[in-house]
């Protein structure tokens, strides 16, 4: 999708500090960290949100967190991350392609707001 911000990332048509990727997804900076470290992980099929997954997308749902595994491994969080996902507006997404925050670097409180 042209208008996604993140197709266009996902496409390398828009720059990003991207950590890894591969065929299937990509990993790279937030634009606006909330926490030391705070990356974003993303299908490179738009997919809106987590609320419009389905079955077809069984694979890649489980290589998307394995992803988040990477990733926390390879920005030193492994030992502690926080993974979330906003999906509809009510609940905080901005971004309508899906992707999984991943945050640590210092102490995550609970419950979020
Ligand atoms: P959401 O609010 O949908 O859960 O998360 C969207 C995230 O994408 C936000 O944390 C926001 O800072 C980040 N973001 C929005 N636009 C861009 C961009 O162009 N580049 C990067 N790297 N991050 C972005
Ligand atoms: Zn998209």
């Amino acid at each position: 999708m042209s208008d996604c911000v993140f197709c266009r990332i996902a496409n390398h048509q828009a720059p990003a500090r991207v950590l890894f990727e591969d065929d299937h997804l990509m990993v790279f900076h937030d634009i606006a960290p909330r926490a030391p470290v705070h990356l974003l992980v993303i299908p490179k099929e738009h997919i809106p949100s987590l609320a419009e997954a389905s079955r077809e997308h069984l694979e890649l749902l489980g290589r998307l967190l394995l992803g988040v595994q990477r990733a926390a491994r390879e920005a030193g969080i492994a030992h502690a991350f926080r993974v979330v996902t906003n999906s509809g507006e009510g609940a905080g997404q901005s971004v309508f392609h899906l992707h999984f925050h991943v945050l640590g670097g210092r102490r995550m409180a609970w419950p979020p707001g």
